[in-house]
């Protein structure tokens, strides 16, 4: 029982003003496993920056394990918290995407769940954004506790994106970064359906500067972007910045017609020797050849056409169940000299 005339100690934490400090935008996807210790940290590094001033965002992207629950839970108890239930699974991008939509923050954090990406890095993010840039975004010098697989099928991609598209997408970089509001309002403008979040923060420009850090293992649970995922996601990036898939089929188109101008001087020298002769398999081959090309031209072009057909259809990007926040603070200036 409470004395009377002693001094209540609030337990829960203050609502975060409407406009706070920094928003910190989590998708999580089956990650039950991990929230209360991605919480405790999360909130913690929140803490030592900005105090009360912060949300935290999260959002389930039509989790099939207990996040939902969990996450309900944790918003009751936090004001600071925001959660965002998408009404199914929406993929990684586009959970993101809703995210960033409904962050207030002035800055915004993008971290993943399973923290392999620490959230201690807020402040030293935040300090560099102070010296004038709208971007920091974390580069891996170093990823532990991956496959080999996972490493060099990352690296190759990277490298292989770096060459074919016309946007400088810095190199060993996900989605781990701090931005600033009008990067946030302009990445929330962008209508594009199949998206490389990574890919269309650099497209806006503005000054930007790598944080070198080293990733951790994923705290618990297991990956959720299998080798499909990984394919679609790597097909989203290329097609995303670059029209040069569909340009090599002019450059095949070229190289074939000049063989063909050579290869008809042989054939036509050779008739008029009179040696001609069975030449089923060289037809055979040229056949096969000619069609394979052609076949795999046409599944690229398939991949451009298909992208803009999902895109024509103007669906909206995702669809929210459900968006669970603490009635924002609305201290007016006057209040909170009141308050003292
Ligand atoms: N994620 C999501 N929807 C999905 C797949 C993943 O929201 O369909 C989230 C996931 O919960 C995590 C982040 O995206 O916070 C990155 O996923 P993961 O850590 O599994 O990818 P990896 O680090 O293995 O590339
Ligand atoms: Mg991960």
């Amino acid at each position: 029982m409470m004395q009377p005339g002693l001094k209540v100690q609030t337990l829960s934490p203050g609502t975060p003003p409407a406009t706070p400090s920094i928003s910190a935008v989590v998708p999580c996807y089956n990650e039950e496993d991990v929230l209360d210790e991605l919480l405790r940290r999360l909130r913690a590094a929140c803490e030592e920056v900005v105090g009360d001033d912060f949300e935290i965002v999260l959002v389930d992207d039509g989790s099939r394990d207990r996040t939902r629950e969990l996450l309900r839970e944790a918003q009751s108890q936090d004001p600071r918290i925001v959660v965002v239930l998408l009404s199914r699974n929406h993929g990684h991008q586009l959970a993101l995407t809703a995210g960033l939509n409904i962050a207030r923050g002035k800055r915004v954090f993008v971290l993943d769940a399973d923290l392999q990406d620490p959230p201690e890095l807020l402040g030293p993010m935040m300090a560099r954004m102070d010296e004038g840039f709208d971007v920091v975004y974390g580069t891996r010098r170093s990823r532990a506790g991956e496959t080999r697989f996972k490493l060099v099928t990352a690296r190759a991609f990277y490298r292989l994106l770096d060459r074919i598209v016309d946007v400088k997408i810095p190199l060993d970089t996900g989605d781990f970064r701090l931005i600033s509001r009008r990067v946030a309002d302009i990445l929330a403008s962008m209508p594009e359906r199949h998206r490389f979040i990574r890919g269309m923060t650099s497209w806006i420009g503005f000054p930007q500067v790598a944080f070198p850090y080293d990733r951790d293992v994923r705290f618990a649970g297991e990956t959720k972007y299998p080798i499909r995922k990984m394919l679609v996601f790597a097909l989203d990036a290329i097609t995303g910045f670059s029209v040069l898939p569909l340009r090599m089929a002019t450059a095949l188109g070229f190289m074939f017609a000049a063989f063909a101008i050579i290869y008809g001087g042989f054939v036509l020298i050779s008739w008029a020797n009179g040696a001609v002769i069975a030449g089923w398999t060289s037809l055979a081959l040229l056949v096969l050849l000619l069609g394979g090309v052609q076949l795999i031209m046409v599944g690229v072009l398939g991949e451009y056409v298909g992208r803009l057909y999902m895109q024509s259809k103007e669906r909206p990007l995702f669809v929210i169940d459900e968006v669970l926040r603490a009635p924002a603070d609305v201290r007016t200036p006057d209040r909170m000299a009141a308050d003292g």
